[in-house]
């Protein structure tokens, strides 16, 4: 299952793991309270999309897997 990393890393179902600046994700979860943020990696070749809502990570697009479900956060 994909999983957040505190603070601000996450890991898909395909292994890869995106890291950010840890403001930036307390940003994207402040600006995910009425509507859906997305927040994309960068790195290279390897292009995931993380999205947030109601201040929660929901899930991570893979260009491999699709949508992959964020399951353990707190
Ligand atoms: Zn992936």
């Amino acid at each position: 299952m994909a999983q957040e990393l505190f603070p601000s890393s996450f890991k898909c179902d395909c292994g890869h793991e995106s890291h950010f600046f840890e403001n930036t994700v307390k940003e994207m979860k402040r600006m995910s309270q009425n509507k859906k943020v997305r927040l994309g990696d960068d790195s290279a070749d390897n292009h995931h999309t993380i999205v947030f809502y109601r201040g929660q990570v929901i899930h991570v697009i893979c260009p491999n897997l699709g949508e992959c479900i964020i399951s353990d956060f707190e």
